[in-house]
């Protein structure tokens, strides 16, 4: 997931480079739609998993986001790392299973990395969640999170999952701002091209 403060249009330029594609044109293809396979036994505490860790972490602070999914650097794993200051300390989330707590969903603010440009304040999620996962040398996990770090936690299981955020966007047109963008020019021009005719 993308910064949760106005600071995400730093990440913009760069986040094309996360994914090595432009994701936005061709999301419904890629690897970002697929279900995930879980991070094979023989891969913890291995140097091929520290390997894509660390290069996870490098894209992740790259791009100014605050949390990055194996599928979106093209790896269909069940894993993703995140950290966000005085929310989430860092922390690498191998094979999660993530349990929503309670029925209720608050809607908040969230971009994606692979997505740039991209934003919404109006993306439902639960509230609180507990995880279970693995750490790097495969030692099972179990913490709670709500909040923001609860927030960021459901949008990297999504990536998991071959979920996107736009998906559950509630007012994807208001919030996004290339759309906003495009109609503030639209209406500039209809405004000039009607001052031309008269
Ligand atoms: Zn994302």
């Amino acid at each position: 997931m993308s910064q949760v403060d106005e600071s995400y249009s730093h990440g913009v330029g760069r986040a094309s480079v996360v994914t090595g594609s432009r994701v936005t044109l061709q999301i419904e293809a890629s690897v970002l739609r697929m279900v995930a396979r879980p991070v094979p036994e023989a891969m913890f505490g291995s140097e091929t998993l520290r390997h894509l860790v660390e290069e996870m972490w490098i894209c992740m602070v790259e791009a100014g986001g605050v949390g990055i999914a194996a599928p979106q650097v093209g790896i269909s794993w069940r894993l993703f790392v995140a950290s966000a200051r005085d929310y989430l300390p860092s922390t690498v989330f191998i094979n999660p299973e993530v349990e929503l707590i309670g029925d209720a969903t608050v809607l908040g603010e969230e971009g994606c990395l692979s997505i740039p440009g991209w934003r919404s304040s109006k993306v439902p999620r639960h509230e609180k969640v507990r995880v279970s996962y693995r750490d790097m040398d495969g030692v099972a996990r179990t913490e709670g999170y709500e909040g923001i770090a609860a927030r960021i936690i459901q949008h990297e299981l999504d990536h998991l999952n071959g979920r996107l955020f736009i998906d559950l966007d509630e007012h994807p047109i208001a919030d996004n701002p290339p759309r906003r963008r495009a109609r503030i020019a639209m209406a500039e021009m209809e405004r000039r091209l009607q001052g031309e005719g008269g």
